[in-house]
């Protein structure tokens, strides 16, 4: 936030903060005492960020109130003339931040994004062929015979997608999620040595399962992907490439991920968030090769229900904030402050995934300190470092108690923390970590050593006050 709007935002939170407490002041004082929180704590989830006050103000408006089914200029309501404006521009910012022909800002979430860029492609692979083979252009307007013969062949597909304990998200197959019952799926993994993406096991999976979608993204693996390579599998098998980029899709706006990391050129339909990395507000987005386009502009209603016009504007704010030169700075800090995390890790002996990052996230395998992830993730949050636990490749602990620990520079480097500030955030972690002991046999009991928790917050404390959150800012 520029300095000169510190004490405008100040007035304006102040100002909402009174006309919410005249109506119920405990929803404002857990308001308040979520921006005290978030300011005392090293908040290192690899999925969160802190947008910027004109993001967040931009959601709270009269916006909110209008319905608007339906895409630009063809609405199932009357009056959507500002939805429209609002939209488009969102749209247009999208577009031109990631190069791309088509953008679809409606996504609720990057789960919803997933589920409309599912569907748009079995709309445009299944379901099209299909209505031309029975002569109508509508579903309506089939037989019930054929109608039957197509619901069959729609729910009948195949998908491919990067496991979970792997670095995969649960949209992208995972059983217990829809999309692993709504499509046969198989998931691929990484080399048992390297913990590396094997690209030839990807593409010897991709040509023995044949799927009509091949998934490449991610939740928590900490390397860069060729998106380039990818395509060619996909291209082999007649497969639609999908790319998820939510985790890093402020690493490609911010150009640290270009040529053949980038994935927008080379994937058919591309998804995110816009919360993670891109430090937009909660929400997601489509980016769609021309082909595609006309299904997932149908979105909503086809999957979704009316747009949230508050939060695209603030998507169209956030993504205006993506497309000056900051943000490249910005991107590139958070990648640096990655490596800078990494090394203060291993410098002091830990065992990472992959042996390292060359993205925003750090695995950090706990077992080496005789811990699960789930006592390692409540140890560090008792000395105010809130992370989350994660499953790493093949993970001995499963996907409850996991061996691992997630840690994400995005939400920092907003802060403004550098390599020397992250090199100490290691240190802590590591001091935490040496200092916690399993207890018995549980995979969730443990005892922090006395005067650990203490430590490491003073020396938290001392680095959060060097980088204030919303410098300025006073509620
Ligand atoms: N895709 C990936 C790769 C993710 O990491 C996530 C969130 O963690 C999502 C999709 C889902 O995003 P949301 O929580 O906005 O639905």
């Amino acid at each position: 936030m520029p300095a000169e709007y510190a004490d405008t935002a100040s007035a304006a939170y102040r100002a909402a903060l009174q006309v919410v407490e005249s109506v119920e002041p405990r929803i404002a004082a857990a308001t308040r005492k979520e921006l005290a929180d978030q300011r005392d704590s090293l908040k290192l989830i690899a999925s969160e960020n802190y947008a910027s006050p004109a993001v967040l103000l931009t959601m709270g408006s009269w916006l909110s109130d209008k319905y608007a089914e339906g895409t630009i200029g063809h609405r199932f309501y009357a009056g959507c003339q500002n939805v429209d404006t609002v939209e488009s521009v969102a749209a247009e910012h999208a577009r031109e931040l990631f190069g791309a022909p088509y953008a679809y800002v409606q996504p609720h979430s990057g789960i919803d994004a997933n589920l409309v860029a599912y569907w748009a492609i079995l709309a445009t692979r299944v379901e099209a062929p299909g209505l031309a083979e029975a002569g109508v252009k509508h579903v309506n307007n089939l037989s019930e015979d054929d109608w039957e013969a197509l619901r069959h062949k729609l729910g009948n597909q195949r998908l491919l997608g990067m496991s979970l304990d792997a670095g995969g998200h649960l949209t992208h197959g995972f059983r217990p999620n829809i999309s692993g019952k709504m499509f046969h799926q198989r998931s691929y993994g990484t080399h048992p040595d390297t913990e590396l993406l094997d690209y030839d096991k990807v593409a010897a999976a991709a040509r023995e399962f044949k799927p009509l979608i091949l998934v490449a993204g991610y939740s928590a693996y900490p390397r860069r992907i060729n998106f380039a390579t990818m395509r060619e599998i996909a291209d082999e098998v007649g497969a639609t490439l999908m790319v998820d980029m939510a985790h890093f899709a402020g690493l490609v706006a911010g150009k640290v991920f270009t040529g053949d990391e980038d994935p927008v050129p080379h994937a058919h339909v591309t998804t995110t968030t816009t919360h993670k990395s891109l430090r937009g507000p909660r929400g997601g987005l489509i980016l769609a090769q021309p082909e595609y386009a006309d299904a997932v502009d149908k979105g909503c209603p086809m999957v979704l229900g009316g747009p949230l016009a508050h939060v695209m504007a603030a998507k169209a704010v956030a993504l205006a904030e993506a497309r000056q030169p900051a943000f490249q700075t910005y991107a590139q800090q958070v990648a640096d402050n990655a490596k800078a995390l990494a090394e203060g890790f291993l410098t002091r002996g830990a065992r990472l995934v992959t042996g390292g990052t060359d993205n925003h996230i750090v695995l950090l395998d706990v077992t080496s300190f005789g811990l699960t992830g789930r006592q390692a993730e409540s140890a560090l949050l008792d000395a105010g470092v809130v992370t989350n636990r994660n499953s790493i490749p093949v993970d001995p602990n499963g996907a409850w108690y996991t061996s691992g620990i997630r840690f994400g520079t995005p939400a920092l480097t907003s802060r403004g923390f550098g390599p020397d500030d992250f090199d100490r955030v290691a240190e802590l972690v590591v001091d935490v970590l040496k200092n916690t002991t399993a207890e018995g046999t549980s995979k969730a009991k443990y005892t922090l050593a006395d005067g650990t928790a203490e430590r490491v917050r003073a020396a938290s404390a001392e680095l959060l006050d060097a980088n204030p959150l919303y410098p300025g800012l006073s509620v």
